[in-house]
């Protein structure tokens, strides 16, 4: 059955734009997709990185949650992504933000993905793809964050057609 489930995508390593547009096709053999806007915002963690590219795709797919977990892990990896140090540097980074309406708690996922609404790197990109998108009964559009976000605009929706 198909679900409804939302990928942020990072990369603040090597050519970021081509990376996310390369991570946007590999995911449209997963099934269908469409993406926000793509975001620039200053690093979470370790402040001595790059800026992150960001953006966030909505895929709507046949694909269990750990089979699908596995794509994004394989797309990771095949980007190059090295693990040095917590939050650090990454060309690319996949997390499966919500999977439907669905709650998964096990050792590889937590669904919907931990730090969802303080991230306004996740919050702004997903409200492009669903402005009423609601978690655990709260309404993204109502965040404080929104008010406060640290994003640069890079590009609209149509990023991955360059
Ligand atoms: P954060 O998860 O805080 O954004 P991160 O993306 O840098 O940090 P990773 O190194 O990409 O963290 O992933 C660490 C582990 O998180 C993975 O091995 C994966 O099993 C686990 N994980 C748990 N829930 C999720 C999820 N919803 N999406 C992706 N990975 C998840
Ligand atoms: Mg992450
Ligand atoms: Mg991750």
């Amino acid at each position: 059955m198909s679900i409804v489930t939302y990928i942020g995508m990072g990369s603040n390593l090597g050519d970021s734009k081509d990376i996310l547009i390369e991570a946007v096709k590999k995911l449209q053999n997963l099934g269908i997709v469409r993406v926000s806007k793509l975001y620039q915002s200053p690093p979470m963690g370790p402040q001595d990185q790059p800026n992150y590219f960001n953006a966030v795709a909505e895929l709507i797919t046949d694909l269990e949650p750990l089979a699908l977990l596995d794509q994004l892990q394989r797309f990771e990896n095949e980007s190059g992504r090295v693990r040095l140090r917590r939050w650090g540097e990454r060309t690319l980074d996949l997390d499966l933000l919500l999977y439907g309406q669905k709650k998964i708690q096990n050792e590889r996922l937590t669904v919907p993905h931990v730090g969802i609404i303080e991230r306004d790197f996740v919050v702004i990109p997903l409200l492009d793809l669903n402005p009423t998108i609601q978690i655990d009964g709260q309404t993204l559009q109502d965040l404080d964050l929104i008010q406060h976000s640290t994003l640069t605009e890079l590009a609209d929706e149509s990023w991955i057609n360059h």
